[in-house]
């Protein structure tokens, strides 16, 4: 009884300190969209990313990876092969310096009404019980309205990206009441923003 105290105890003092977390879309934010990616050969990560990733990771970031996967629902790929694709993609990144911290995906469908497929917050906060992440002191980064969207329905904020189907989704912003924070030309200028936001937010306190 008194073991299971302590451990309590220890636990909630652990679960206090909570960080912050940049939350990344994986296709067409990361890596190139290959439409319904399958195979670890179609992998391609966007140059110079690494900068900014390790800089915000510096300023007790976590990252975190969150993608929707419906090609599983659809019976595009298997969840073997997806399996087999997230970790060549963490394995790339880490050749990079950068290290991840979580990745999550949803494999259900459109239709399939689950929690989390994005822009529903499920895996943020999952993520969050996990790794014991701040949600309102964190962001999103991603190529889909429903990314940014996304950011704002865990409590935090969302960045779009140009990149993958960026442009293409630009025009829908429009019909969206929350704005995105920033629309950045690729995912390392959008992690500049948040990095520049933070500067900010410390020049205010002092
Ligand atoms: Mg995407
Ligand atoms: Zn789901």
């Amino acid at each position: 009884m008194t073991k299971t105290k302590k451990y309590n105890k220890h636990n909630s003092k652990v679960s206090s300190s909570l960080s912050p977390a940049l939350f990344l879309d994986r296709d067409g934010t990361i890596n190139y969209d290959k439409n319904y990616l399958c195979c670890e050969k179609d992998l391609k990560i966007y140059k110079n990313i690494e900068k900014s990733l390790i800089k915000i990771r510096k300023l007790g970031f976590k990252i975190v990876i969150v993608t929707n996967q419906s090609g599983i629902a659809r019976k595009y790929f298997t969840l073997a092969q997806l399996k087999k694709v997230n970790a060549k993609l963490l394995k790339m990144l880490k050749e990079r310096g950068i290290k991840i911290d979580g990745l999550y995906y949803c494999p259900h469908g459109p239709d399939d009404n689950c929690d989390c497929r994005k822009p529903k917050p499920g895996m943020a906060y999952q993520a969050a019980k996990d790794l014991n992440i701040d949600l309102k002191k964190s962001y999103m980064i991603g190529d889909s309205v429903r990314d940014y969207i996304f950011g704002y329905k865990f409590g935090g904020k969302g960045i779009m990206v140009l990149t993958g189907h960026g442009k293409k989704q630009l025009a829908k912003i429009k019909e969206e009441k929350q704005k995105p924070l920033a629309v950045a030309r690729n995912l390392s200028q959008a992690v500049n923003v948040v990095i520049r936001q933070l500067k900010t937010a410390m020049y205010n306190v002092q």
